[in-house]
């Protein structure tokens, strides 16, 4: 049974993608922040339905509590399937943005990404398999009026993953990014009313956190095997 690790799986969008792994027969660690009461109600939904779960909590700007956290799992069997979902916003115009929005926001995505990802890399890599699966936004392809922080951590993740994927390309290993344009979390519920989304998105409705799922859970397939170093947006037509 492949180990899948979702950080941010006490959120939305990470939520679902939880759920699918488990339904796809993988060994599933939410992992969660401040959310522990929602990850641990999610893994004994999981384990109701006969999936496998459990639950992980550190801080992922943390890089000692992230490896102290990861190591000792890493001795029983590596992460085969990595997604790195955690995020916030946390948005201003860009001359009134404080120092603390600039450095958390990118803290979590980008320092995030280095801290969870390196500790995995080498039991992949041992073992010729792995999916990687970073979790960005259209705000990392197009630019987002206020979310100069928030846009700079997510397309430097597209560069992050288009480097790594060519590191371990020959290793079994492929690295991909998810851009969501508005998904329905609690994240979105703020700062997009139901007029808004008409007006930005072709389809005219918000995304569901199932359809992100749909796309992660196909790239974490062996059917998405030849595919890698791309960021494959899932916007309603948006961008
Ligand atoms: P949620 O706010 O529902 O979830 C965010 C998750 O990130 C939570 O599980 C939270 O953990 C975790 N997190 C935040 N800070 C930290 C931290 N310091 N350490 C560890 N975990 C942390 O958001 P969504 O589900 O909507 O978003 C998930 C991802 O999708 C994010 O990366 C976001 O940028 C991206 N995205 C979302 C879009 C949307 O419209 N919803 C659009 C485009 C991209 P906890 O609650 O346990 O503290």
């Amino acid at each position: 049974m492949k180990h899948a690790l979702v950080t941010g799986g006490s959120g939305g969008i990470g939520a679902a993608v939880c759920r699918r792994l488990a339904a796809e027969g993988c060994h599933v660690l939410i992992h969660a922040h401040r959310g522990v009461d929602a990850a641990q109600a999610l893994a004994d939904d999981i384990s109701a339905q006969g999936g496998s779960a459990q639950v992980l909590v550190f801080d992922v700007t943390d890089r000692a509590a992230t490896a102290d956290a990861l190591h000792p799992l890493l001795e029983n069997q590596p992460i085969q399937i990595l997604v790195n979902n955690a995020g916030i916003h946390d948005d201003a115009v860009f001359p009134g943005m404080r120092d603390a929005q600039w450095h958390r926001v990118i803290d979590v995505s980008l320092h995030g990404f280095f801290n969870v990802t390196q500790p995995l890399m080498m039991p992949m890599i041992r073992t010729r398999w792995g999916r990687i699966i970073n979790i960005t936004s259209v705000a990392g392809i197009v630019g987002n009026r206020g979310q100069v922080n928030y846009s700079a951590a997510k397309g430097a993740l597209h560069s992050a993953t288009k480097s790594l994927s060519l590191e371990v390309a020959s290793r079994g290993i492929t690295v991909n990014a998810v851009a969501p344009g508005i998904i329905t979390t609690p994240m979105s519920q703020h700062s997009f009313d139901a007029p808004t989304i008409a007006q930005l998105v072709p389809m005219k409705r918000a995304g569901r956190p199932e359809e992100v799922a749909d796309l992660v859970s196909f790239l974490a397939s062996e059917r998405a095997a030849y595919i890698s170093g791309q960021v494959i947006s899932i916007n309603g037509g948006m961008v």
